[in-house]
């Protein structure tokens, strides 16, 4: 098979495309897709400060490379969640973003949890008598990414979710007709309170295998093992599901995604607001929460960032 644009031996298929490349001009047109979805929805600029949320994989190493090589003003954040599992899963993800910040030149912060706040995920399993501490560790990442944005004057944080990602939440979504949800949606989400950062997702329409090979071709070390507690989570079911429908028909997984984004627009965006419990400041920490204490500060106890990082 052969590139499409040079002519010369192909080395990658995208069938949903249905278009063969050179390694040359599959990097050009997934960063020129990428620059494109950027700018489509108005995630930032070049000079708005921007938060990477980092976790040594291929998706969120991928994206801060793109964007550090195309003169974005971006800085890495990757919280060290303390999970071991058998594999020594946080300390392998943190060589890894502590090679590639090495590699590349590219900052990005480390924040070790069991550190700052006397607790590693694991912890929350047993604490709260739980099986996997998934919710938990949500509630926490969303956390520190969100206040290390608004307290570092970050505009925005962006996350390396990709095609995969986005079209399993939108499945588990969907099967619950879970509305609330479906609405915010997407590959952006502005900021809805002055201590909330906007979220940005540019690869939302890159599969995983595009970013795999992106990362690949572009020297991008990541850690390949999944997070032990991720094992028998439902969205690795609907990923399954999914693949098996774009074996068959490639191109499904876009045109869900896409053609959901543009009944969002038409129907969901029109939907009234009050289903969503309004916004105030937590009592603890001050950053913006449905209840009096945030959830974050209801796990770790009273010991907010910034009393750790002082
Ligand atoms: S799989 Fe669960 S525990 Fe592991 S990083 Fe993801 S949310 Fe945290
Ligand atoms: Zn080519
Ligand atoms: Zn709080």
């Amino acid at each position: 098979m052969k590139c499409r644009i040079c002519r010369n031996r192909a080395q990658v298929h995208l069938r949903q495309h249905n278009l063969a490349l050179c390694r040359e001009h599959f990097v050009e047109r997934f960063e020129r897709e990428v620059l494109k979805t950027i700018r489509k929805y108005r995630m930032f600029t070049p000079e708005d400060p921007v938060l990477v949320a980092v976790s040594g994989g291929k998706d969120s190493l991928a994206v801060l490379y793109l964007l550090a090589k195309h003169g974005y003003n971006v800085r890495g954040f990757y919280i060290d969640l303390g999970i071991d599992g058998g594999i020594g899963y946080s300390s392998v993800s943190r060589e890894k973003v502590e090679a590639f910040q090495e590699k590349f030149g590219i900052p990005v912060e480390i924040y070790p949890l069991k550190l700052r706040h006397d607790l590693a995920i694991p912890d929350l399993v047993h604490h709260r008598r739980q099986q996997v501490p998934c919710s938990m560790c949500g509630t926490v990442k969303r956390y520190l990414m969100n206040w290390k944005a608004v307290t570092g004057g970050f505009q925005v944080v962006v996350t390396g979710h990709n095609l995969d990602d986005e079209v399993a939440t939108l499945f588990g979504n969907t099967l619950r007709w879970d509305v609330r949800y479906l609405a915010r949606q997407g590959p952006y989400l502005p900021s809805n309170h002055p201590r909330m950062a906007a979220k940005a997702k540019p690869f939302a329409f890159m599969s995983e295998k595009e970013v795999a090979l992106y990362a690949i071709f572009n020297g991008i070390d990541y850690i390949r093992d999944e997070c032990p507690f991720a094992e028998g989570a439902k969205s690795i079911l609907y990923k399954e599901i999914l693949n098996t429908l774009e074996e068959r028909s490639p191109g499904t997984k876009l045109r869900f995604y896409r053609e959901f984004l543009a009944f969002r627009e038409k129907v969901l965006s029109g939907l009234p607001a009050e289903e969503a419990p309004p916004l105030r400041s937590c009592t603890v920490c001050g950053m913006p929460t449905t209840l009096e204490v945030c959830a974050f500060c209801r796990l770790v106890g009273r010991k907010t960032p910034s009393e750790v990082s002082s």
